[in-house]
């Protein structure tokens, strides 16, 4: 098998993120669930495993490569694909390619799915909550609890001087403080659009929110994600449109941004 490493240009770029899978609640044909690559100078991080992002992933780096995984809740769009992480790490062990356990850092509830995390041998299950603090590649990891059905963390990635935050699964009432204030990169859930979306208490998003967030924050970039196959990407744009001063775009496969 040939990887297709992507090593940081050292000392130019600090943090380079990769799309692997951005769709929900199931990915469309070819398609893949949410699922980011992050390459550090130092690491590299994979933050939630959905449908299909394993194989993604094997396009970029073995299992055994990644430093750890960051899992923000256990919905299975975020999840799926674990399991089959802890069956490729499980051949990498075999063939002493992977001599500790990966790291999963993961909310602690529902317990039953945080102690599915843990594998034998091969991954090792590491709890998070809104006071853990992560130093993992040469960037610190924070988390935030959003409003979702089950319990969910933001991620803050901050290098020292760049941020980015990736909102994970939020519905409009999630407090965000100064979580994501002035943050380099916002990598935001978008769910639905103004006129497709559920009534009553929402776990999601719209396009539209999801760009005054954005504006809320004064983050510099936004990336719209978590996005549905069966919505058109004009209806996103439509509907994402005018909200943001910044630079946006809407998630896709194989997409890289460069924080610099
Ligand atoms: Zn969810
Ligand atoms: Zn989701």
């Amino acid at each position: 098998m040939e990887y297709r490493y992507c090593l940081l240009n050292k000392g130019l770029i600090i943090v380079k993120i990769t799309v692997l899978g951005y769709q929900t609640p199931a990915p469309g044909p070819g398609g893949a669930g949410p699922g980011y690559l992050l390459e550090t100078s130092s690491g590299v991080l994979l933050l939630d495993c959905g449908s299909a992002v394993y194989a993604r992933l094997m396009q970029y780096f073995p299992v055994h490569k990644i430093d750890a995984v960051l899992v923000s809740h256990y919905h299975h769009d975020h999840v799926c694909d674990i399991p089959i992480l802890q069956y490729g790490a499980l051949m990498a062990s075999v063939q002493q390619k992977l001599t500790k356990p990966i790291p999963v850092y993961g909310p602690q509830s529902p317990q039953a799915w945080a102690d599915r995390m843990a594998y034998e041998t091969h991954t090792k299950f590491l709890p998070i909550d809104e006071q853990t603090t992560l130093a993992i590649g040469g960037v610190s990891i924070s988390f935030h609890r959003t409003q979702h059905a089950v319990e969910c963390y933001a991620m803050k990635i901050n290098d020292g001087v760049h941020t980015i935050v990736y909102t994970a699964d939020t519905g409009p009432d999630t407090e965000w403080k100064d979580f994501a204030d002035e943050c380099d990169l916002l990598i935001c859930e978008g769910t639905f659009t103004t006129d497709i979306v559920p009534g009553g208490k929402r776990g999601h998003l719209t396009a539209k929110e999801a760009t005054e967030l954005s504006e809320r924050v004064k983050a510099k970039r936004l990336l719209i994600t978590h996005l549905s196959p069966d919505i058109a990407r004009s209806a996103y744009l439509e509907d994402a449109r005018g909200g943001f001063r910044g630079e946006l775009s809407l998630a896709d496969i194989g997409q890289v941004i460069t924080i610099e």
